[in-house]
C-alpha cells in the first residue's frame, strides 16, 4: 500500500495508472506481465515453511498472509483509490457504503461519545446513529446542512466527530466544508465526508481538510449497476485507528467485485464528463418546463447551494432532484410510471438512467422540508439527452 504522496500526476492519468504495480501484474519467473491485476480469490495463502509463516504474520498487510487480509488484486483497488485522494495514507474496503460508513463510525466513536451529524445525511446513515450508535451511548445531534463556520456553537467537550455529505444526496444542499473543517481541527474534532455524489476527482475531500472521505464505490465508481462496495479513505493520523477496527470487525471484500471496480475506475474521468454534462443539460431544460417547481442541482446559477459548489467542486456528477409543481403523488406516480428509458430503481451512478420519488420530509428532524410538491430525484445517465428530454416529455403528459 503506498499513500498518495506522489502527486505529480494528473487524476485522469491516475485513474489509468493506479494501483497496477509490476509485483501485482505480472511474475519474474514467467516474465513481463498483464495490464490488469488477475483476480487472485483466496481464503487460505501456503508458505513455504514455518520460518515463512511466521514472519508473514508480523508484515504489513500488502504481503498475503490469509484471504480476509486481502490479495493482489484488493490491494490494487485500494491503492488506486488512495492515489485519488492527495494527503491519504490508505484506503479500505468495505461489502458496502453502508458498512464503510457504519465502520468509520465504530472506529472513531466510543460510549459517552457525542457526534454532530448533517440532517441531509442519506437514510441508512442516519439508521446507524439512531439504532446501534445509540444503544452504544453515542450521542448524536444533527444539524442544518448549511450551518457553515457556526457549527462551532454545537460542539460539546463530548464532541468527537462531525459527520458531512454533500451535497445531500436527497436535497442537494451543498456544506461549506472548509469553513467546518476548520473549525473541527481548531476544536480538536475529527471530520468524515460521505462523498459518493463528487468522488476525489471532484471534490477531493482531504485536501479540503476531511479526515477521513467514504465513498459507495457501488455508485460511481463501479459505474455499471452490477456490484457493490464502500470504501473509506484517509489521513495518516486517523488511518491506524480505521485499520484496527475494521480487522476487529472482520469486513473482506470478493477480489471479483475488486476487478469490476477497477475496470469501473479506469473510465471514470470520462463518464463523469458525460454523466455532469448531460445532466446539466436535463436539468436546465427542466427549469424552462412549466410543470417543474424546483430544480436543485447545484451546477446551475441561482441555486442555493452554486457559489460554494463553484467555489470548491471541479463539477458536477449526474445525480439532481426537481419538484413537480402543485401535483400530488398520484400524479407524481403517474408521471414516473409514463418513463420508458429511466429505470424505476434505487442507486444511482450507473451508465444507464434512473428515477425514484424521494420523500425528505418524512426523514428531516432539524431543518423540515417545507416544499408542498412532490421530490423526484433523477440519475442521469450516459444516454443521448435528447432521448431522455423526450422520455420527460412524455411523463409531463401524462400528468
Ligand atoms: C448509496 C449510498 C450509500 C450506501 O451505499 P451502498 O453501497 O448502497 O451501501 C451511502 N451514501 C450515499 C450518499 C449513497 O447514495
Amino acid at each position: 500500500m503506498s499513500n498518495s504522496d506522489d502527486d505529480s500526476l494528473r487524476p485522469a492519468t491516475k485513474l489509468v495508472q493506479g494501483g497496477r504495480r509490476p509485483e501485482w501484474t505480472g511474475d519474474p519467473r514467467l516474465g513481463g506481465g498483464v495490464v490488469n491485476p488477475p483476480v487472485w480469490r483466496a481464503s487460505t495463502i501456503l508458505y513455504d515453511n514455518i520460518a515463512d509463516l511466521e514472519a508473514r504474520g508480523h508484515a504489513t498487510h500488502d504481503k498475503l498472509y490469509y484471504g480476509r487480509r486481502g490479495t493482489p488484486t484488493v490491494w490494487a483497488l485500494a491503492d488506486a483509490l488512495t492515489q485519488m485522494e492527495p494527503g491519504a495514507e490508505g484506503t479500505l474496503l468495505y461489502p458496502s457504503g453502508v458498512a464503510a460508513n457504519s465502520a468509520g463510525l465504530l472506529a472513531l466513536l466510543s460510549p459517552g461519545d457525542h457526534l454532530l451529524m448533517v440532517d441531509s445525511a442519506y437514510e441508512p446513515t442516519r439508521a446507524f446513529c439512531d439504532g446501534m450508535l445509540a444503544r452504544m451511548g453515542v450521542r448524536t445531534t444533527y444539524y442544518d446542512p448549511l450551518i457553515g463556520a457556526d457549527i462551532t456553537g454545537l460542539i460539546e467537550p463530548a464532541t468527537k466527530l462531525i459527520f458531512l455529505e454533500s451535497p445531500g444526496s436527497l436535497t442537494f444542499e451543498v456544506q461549506d466544508i472548509p469553513a467546518i473543517t476548520a473549525v473541527a481541527r481548531e476544536r480538536g474534532v475529527l471530520t468524515m465526508l460521505d462523498n459518493t455524489w463528487a468522488t476525489p476527482l471532484l471534490f477531493p475531500a482531504l485536501a479540503h481538510g476531511v479526515d477521513v472521505t467514504m465513498m459507495s464505490l457501488t455508485k460511481y465508481i463501479g459505474g455499471h449497476s452490477d456490484a457493490m462496495m464502500g470504501s473509506l479513505t484517509a489521513t495518516r493520523a486517523v488511518w491506524p485507528r480505521l485499520r484496527s477496527a475494521a480487522y476487529q470487525l472482520g469486513q473482506a471484500v470478493s477480489p471479483d467485485d475488486c476487478a469490476l471496480m477497477l475496470r469501473g475506475l479506469r473510465t471514470l474521468d470520462v463518464r463523469m464528463a458525460r454523466h455532469g454534462d448531460n445532466g446539466l443539460t436535463i436539468a436546465n431544460w427542466l427549469a424552462g418546463r412549466p410543470e417543474v417547481g424546483r430544480v436543485l442541482h447545484p451546477a446551475r446559477p441561482g441555486d442555493r447551494g452554486h457559489a460554494i459548489w463553484s467555489r470548491d467542486f471541479g463539477g458536477a456528477s449526474g445525480l439532481f432532484g426537481f419538484t413537480l409543481k402543485s401535483a400530488d403523488e398520484a400524479a407524481r406516480t403517474r408521471f414516473l410510471d409514463a418513463l420508458e428509458h429511466f429505470g424505476i430503481g434505487f442507486s444511482w451512478g450507473g451508465y444507464e438512467s434512473l428515477v425514484v420519488p424521494s420523500n425528505p420530509q418524512t426523514i428531516r428532524t432539524v431543518v423540515a422540508w417545507t416544499d408542498p410538491d412532490p421530490l423526484v430525484r433523477l440519475s442521469i445517465g450516459l444516454e443521448d439527452p435528447a432521448d431522455l428530454i423526450a422520455d420527460l416529455t412524455r411523463g409531463f403528459a401524462a400528468l
